[in-house]
């Protein structure tokens, strides 16, 4: 018989952060920087830990350069050739490459393995399908494992404590948290799977943290405010696909209609990535995806200032002079209300 689990799982818009009593005197005085050990690569990381996603339109080199001047990280996408690497490497600083992973799907180990033969400054991977729990997927990243022993890892994406503890074991450093949160998402829709990503983000982080593992809250946010509550539930680090759309540095046509200034956004499984990348690995997330088009938005500094000016308030506010105290220093609460909309469209 189907089994019911009656526990409330909670999204983003379902709670609030409570403030505390705070020392501190302004948002100037909160470093957002972490530092992170890797378990199994050994390696570490410093930095900012927000990310672009390794989607077509954000996962670019234009946004790994502009997100590297706030120390963030950027996940390229899979579709970049040897040719665009080595284009890319003629002028990367060696701190570059402490902000970006190549990504790949489970028929790409040929492409990464001749990549990463050239571009040799290459320190992380993203292993990334649709679906973690598929056995062939743990599998592979035991693969990448004993093929790049000492790059970082990240694998998924997964939603429950026993998959991350298993990816973890199987050699993964990261694992990508989050199944149906994305902006541009359909599987939710399309298969009925999914699982709320706040309640994921702090059932993971448990599990990773258990082991010595990492983990990403990927998929979800919609604001600066979502970004805090995945670093309040425990992520370690925060994956944005939509939030760093339709800006210069994103690739995608820019479109104007009826005088707005547009730019495309598609989900990598959407119609419109399968058909420009016609022959991709067969292993794509089938069909569960949708395109859209963004307003506009211009240079993505003018965001990523946004995001952390954000962040750093939350901190503020809880009285956490470190990013790394967020988590401590939060209790959410439950509400059927995130804001007054009365003056919105
Ligand atoms: P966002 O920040 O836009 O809410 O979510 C970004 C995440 O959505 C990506 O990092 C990825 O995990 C997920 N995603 C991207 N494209 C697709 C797609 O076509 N289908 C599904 N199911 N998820 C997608």
């Amino acid at each position: 018989m189907p089994r019911i689990d009656q526990d409330v799982k909670l999204d983003f818009k379902d709670v609030l952060i409570r403030p505390k009593r705070s020392t501190l005197k302004s948002r100037s005085d909160v470093d957002l920087n972490r530092t992170y050990p890797f378990r199994n690569s050994k390696k570490e990381y410093t930095g900012v830990p927000i990310m672009a996603a390794n989607m077509d339109t954000v996962g670019t080199f234009n946004m790994a350069n502009a997100l590297g001047k706030f120390d963030m990280f950027t996940c390229m996408h899979k579709h970049y050739t040897l040719q665009d690497w080595e284009q890319f490497d003629k002028t990367a600083t060696d701190e570059m490459y402490e902000k970006i992973a190549i990504s790949g799907g489970t028929g790409d180990l040929e492409r990464l393995t001749e990549i990463i033969h050239y571009i040799t400054r290459i320190k992380y991977i993203c292993l990334d399908v649709a679906n973690g729990y598929s056995e062939h997927f743990i599998h592979f990243v035991e693969k990448v494992r004993r093929h790049f022993p000492e790059h970082t890892i990240i694998a998924g994406n997964v939603v429950t404590p026993e998959i991350v503890e298993e990816l973890i074991l199987k050699g993964a450093d990261i694992v990508k948290v989050g199944i149906g949160p994305g902006s541009v998402c359909t599987t939710r829709v399309k298969t009925g799977i999914g699982y709320p990503q706040l309640s994921a983000v702090m059932e993971c982080a448990d599990a990773a943290h258990g082991l010595g593992g990492h983990i990403i809250s990927d998929g979800g946010c919609t604001c600066p405010g979502d970004v805090a509550k995945a670093f309040g539930a425990g992520a370690d680090f925060v994956m944005l696909g939509g939030m760093l759309a339709g800006h210069d540095q994103s690739d995608g046509e820019l479109i104007e209609r009826n005088g707005q200034k547009l730019k495309e956004f598609y989900g990598m499984s959407s119609k419109t990535a399968m058909e420009k990348h016609v022959g991709g690995v067969a292993e794509y997330r089938a069909s569960e995806g949708k395109a859209v088009t963004v307003p506009y938005k211009g240079d993505v500094v003018v965001t990523c200032r946004d995001i952390l000016g954000g962040v750093r308030s939350t901190c503020t506010y809880v009285g956490a002079s470190k990013l790394k105290e967020l988590s401590k220093r939060t209790t959410f609460i439950r509400v059927t209300q995130q804001e007054n909309r009365v003056f919105s469209s």
